[in-house]
């Protein structure tokens, strides 16, 4: 098992203040205020970072404004796929720096690199190729006389991009890949927890050719420097990643100049398996629909849902599953599980497990923190599986966004349709049986933006992805997230 040396921890990090970055230049705010970024793994500060003002926001503003009708806005279309393209390759290159950050600053394993990085280069290659394939239509009309009308796309202006800590580089390269194909600027915040991510990223886009003020990021607490973008009339759209509650306040604050807003929500979802399912592939399944980044996965199948007469012996297999992951620091290369990603969200997410205790339901696994050895100065939280769970209580309605899955029992479809359903959210969910009709059946009902069938969290940059009721609003990934960056414009033209 390999370790990252503490040699080339200290070389991702450096002693510097963390800047922001304004116009092409990387600068501190003007008051000079900075805040730390912690390792959950230990505890420990890793970097002091620079906390951007609402006059730091005005600025970024600006200059992505400028950036609009600079050099940026003379691109052809081919000159942003080139860009994309180039930011791709150094994504490639550099992943290494990418993943290293996030697995400081979040806690994920630095395993878990691996699969994301295809994933994350994707957003951008996918998106290079859609930026050389945008195109308004030539509508016939039925007006009289001779009058001639075609749309026309443009980009929609400044985006304001808000992401949450859960996925730091992969959700700032989700939100860049649209935005640039598109022809937008941009200004973008990643969470307090993790920024550190963010501003190698900012590195990697000015390397790759992308003009001054394109994209401009923003560090700070949501509640100053994300509302400041929120109620910003300079800005056109917020792009929105978090939570549900905070897309609430987003939404509010938008209405000043009608932004547009998509939001990406968080989610309670259904996961179903019948008892003609392939129980070894379904428990690993279940595991690993909510285990993987310690639960912080806003598409977790929380809630777990088996048909009774194999329900104790499924429940079982899946808490083995979650005991037979290794839980550790996420810089060992063999770590499936590192840490909670702060002691704010440890004490949530131990909250919910006490809640669930008290209201009669029965921890399987897990359910109690870990703080021997190496693990103590850390927020770490073992996968946990609860039985006996009642719909009413608060583990079965509410997301933790832990490690933490709560188990039902069901007999039929109709009921269980029902019962998954019966949520504010509607994010992911899932299905496991070997009965295609049931398959079918089932897909059709659950009302989510993602059913998985037999499988669970599978996602692609070609595939869109978001959310039914509460979850959100648009969809990221795929044909329809371009399209939330670009404005129609239809022309009338009397011949
Ligand atoms: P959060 O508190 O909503 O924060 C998300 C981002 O919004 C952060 O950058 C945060 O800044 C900022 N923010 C906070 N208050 C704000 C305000 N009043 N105005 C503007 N911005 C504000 O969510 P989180 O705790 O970071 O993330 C966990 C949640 O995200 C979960 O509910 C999860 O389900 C959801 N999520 C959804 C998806 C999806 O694709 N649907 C993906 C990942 C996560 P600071 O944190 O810096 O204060
Ligand atoms: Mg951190």
């Amino acid at each position: 098992m390999l370790h990252i040396a503490n040699e080339d921890v200290k070389k991702a990090i450096g002693d510097a203040v963390k800047p922001q970055l304004i116009d092409g230049k990387f600068t501190l705010s003007e008051g000079g205020k900075t805040f730390k970024t912690y390792n959950p793994a230990t505890g420990k500060v890793l970097a002091e970072v620079t906390e951007s003002t609402a006059a730091d926001v005005d600025m970024a503003v600006a200059a992505a404004r400028r950036a609009l009708s600079g050099e940026w806005g003379r691109f052809k279309p081919f000159d942003r796929q080139a860009a994309l393209l180039r930011l791709a390759e150094l994504v490639e290159k550099h992943y290494d720096d990418l993943i290293l950050l996030d697995s400081l600053d979040l806690g994920c394993p630095i395993a878990s690199g691996g699969p994301k990085k295809q994933r994350a280069i994707a957003w951008l290659r996918y998106y290079a190729g859609m930026a050389v394939d945008i195109h308004g239509d030539t509508i016939q009309n039925s007006q009289p006389g001779e009058i001639f009308s075609y749309t026309l796309k443009e980009p929609v202006g400044v985006v304001g991009s808000i992401i949450p800590w859960n996925g730091p580089s992969g959700m700032a390269l989700w939100k860049l890949g649209p935005a640039l194909a598109a022809g937008c600027t941009i200004v973008l915040k990643p969470a307090e927890q993790t920024p550190l991510s963010a501003i190698r990223i900012g590195e990697l886009c000015l390397e790759a050719g992308i003009p001054a003020g394109v994209v401009n990021i923003v560090n700070g607490p949501g509640h100053i420097v994300g509302a400041a973008m929120a109620n910003h009339p300079g800005i056109d759209k917020i792009s929105f990643t978090g939570s549900t509650e905070t897309g609430q306040a987003i939404l509010r604050a938008a209405a000043g100049n009608i932004k547009k807003v998509t939001l990406e929500l968080g989610g309670k979802s259904p996961n179903i398996v019948f008892d003609d399912a392939d129980l070894d592939l379904a428990a690993r399944g279940a595991a690993m629909a909510v285990f993987p980044n310690s639960g912080q996965i806003c598409s977790a199948g929380t809630r777990l849902f088996v048909q009774r007469g194999i329900a104790d012996k499924f429940i079982e297999k899946v808490a083995e599953v979650g005991n037979s992951l290794k839980i550790g620091n996420p810089l060992d290369t063999g770590t499936q599980i590192g840490p909670l990603v702060s002691e704010a969200q440890l004490s949530r997410v131990m909250g919910y497990i006490e809640s669930g205790k008290s209201q009669g339901a029965v921890a399987v696994s897990g359910g109690e923190r870990l703080t021997s050895g190496d693990l103590a100065g850390g927020y770490f939280v073992p996968p946990t599986v609860f039985a006996n769970v009642r719909d009413d209580m608060k583990i079965a309605r509410e997301e933790i966004f832990g490690p933490v899955i709560s188990s039902f029992v069901f007999d039929t479809i109709e009921e269980v349709v029902e019962r998954a359903n019966a949520t504010t959210y509607g994010l992911g969910s899932g299905v496991w049986t070997t009965n295609l009709s049931t398959a079918h059946k089932v897909s059709q009902r659950l009302q989510a933006g993602s059913v998985w069938v037999n499988c669970y969290q599978a996602m692609d940059a070609a595939v869109p992805f978001g959310g039914y009721k509460m979850s959100g609003n648009g969809r990221e990934s795929g044909r329809d997230q371009i399209q939330d960056y670009l404005e129609t414009k239809s022309v009338w033209i009397s011949l």
